[in-house]
């Protein structure tokens, strides 16, 4: 294993607009103390519902967030203390795949100048370099030559998307973030999209951040995952071990939904109540306890640690790993399952 990229407590929080001067400042918790390795020529899957941080995390991975504390080291640089022209260089090498292939594309510009643009941006000025580039990658994502001076609207999703794809390998990156690159597209359209990703991977030695509320796309696309919940990291690892052994309460109810079709075997029904609490103001202790069929008392008050628990599979979660001050419930073996 050789990591490529590392979280050391990392978290983000945005301050909440408006509000009274005189009232305290409050702010969003987006990412809470969140530590994990990626390591090189991996898929490693991000999961988790809308809004639990998931986007922002992958930002602060590639110099597009600065963490409100806590360590982003790639390839062994710390990425938020490096000088500017090195951080500038640096960040070339990571780059974003974004969730809207309508929005992420200027309608204004043709294909050859969405694609081209970074390149541009970078200082390169020779058109016949850039546009002998840019026909190279849309024949690699499976357009042509003949799409050089159309328009975005002349493109349909799955070929919108295409585009975006060509545009963020332009620059040769290592490192690239596909934030729900398929859940804007038709189920048909997934698959297609999902091989070409895969594809390209082997081809340039990609290094992938799959970030993505589906659990089938993550199961067949990541090498590991972390599982998160209101800014925090739930479960984490290894994918085949989580997937085959789920040990935290809410990676098991997220699995329970695609039961068949990703585990493959029957296991206890669990159904979430309620909603996701505010990330303004979460609740103290295990974040996800107002949520949790298996919260103890102690769990309102006392966070779990985000412990190994095998090799390459962490879980934060205190029927899991223990509990020092809290009697465990007669059922325990029944609840760890
Ligand atoms: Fe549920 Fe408690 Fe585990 Fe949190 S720590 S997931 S509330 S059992």
């Amino acid at each position: 294993m050789n990591p490529i990229l590392t979280m050391q407590n990392v978290s983000v929080n945005f301050p909440v607009k408006g509000g009274l001067p005189f009232l305290k400042k409050r702010f969003v918790q987006a990412v809470s103390d969140v530590s994990l390795t990626i390591n090189q020529g991996e898929t490693f899957g991000v999961v988790g519902e809308s809004g639990c941080g998931k986007t922002t995390l992958g930002n602060a991975m590639i110099g597009m967030v600065k963490p409100t504390s806590g360590e982003v080291i790639f390839q062994g640089k710390n990425l938020y203390t490096l000088p500017k022209e090195e951080f500038k260089a640096t960040r070339r090498q990571m780059q974003m795949i974004f969730q809207d292939p309508y929005s992420s594309l200027n309608p204004r510009f043709n294909v050859y100048q969405i694609i081209s643009e970074p390149m541009f941006i970078r200082g390169e000025d020779d058109e016949e370099t850039m546009k002998a580039r840019v026909v190279e990658l849309l024949e690699l994502v499976g357009l042509s030559s003949d799409d050089l001076y159309r328009y975005p609207s002349d493109f349909s999703g799955g070929q919108r998307q295409r585009l975006g794809i060509a545009r963020s390998i332009i620059l040769n990156p290592s490192f690239l973030v596909c934030d729900e690159p398929v859940s804007a597209l038709d189920v048909s359209i997934h698959a297609q999209i999902l091989n070409l990703l895969n594809e390209i991977q082997a081809q340039m030695n990609l290094t992938y951040v799959f970030i993505s509320h589906n659990l089938a796309d993550v199961k067949n696309m990541c090498d590991r995952l972390a599982v998160m919940y209101l800014g925090k990291i739930m479960e984490s690892g290894s994918s085949e071990k989580i997937f085959r052994n789920p040990l935290h309460p809410y990676t098991q109810a997220l699995l329970a939904v695609v039961l068949d079709t990703v585990v493959g075997k029957e296991r206890e029904f669990v159904i979430l109540k309620g909603d996701i609490p505010s990330p303004i103001n979460p609740p103290m202790g295990c974040r996800f306890w107002q949520r949790c069929p298996k919260a103890m008392e102690g769990c309102k008050t006392v966070p779990p640690e985000h412990l190994e628990v095998e090799e390459d599979h962490f879980v934060a979660c205190h029927l899991v790993n223990g509990f020092p001050d809290v009697e465990l419930p007669t059922n325990y073996d029944q609840l760890v399952g």
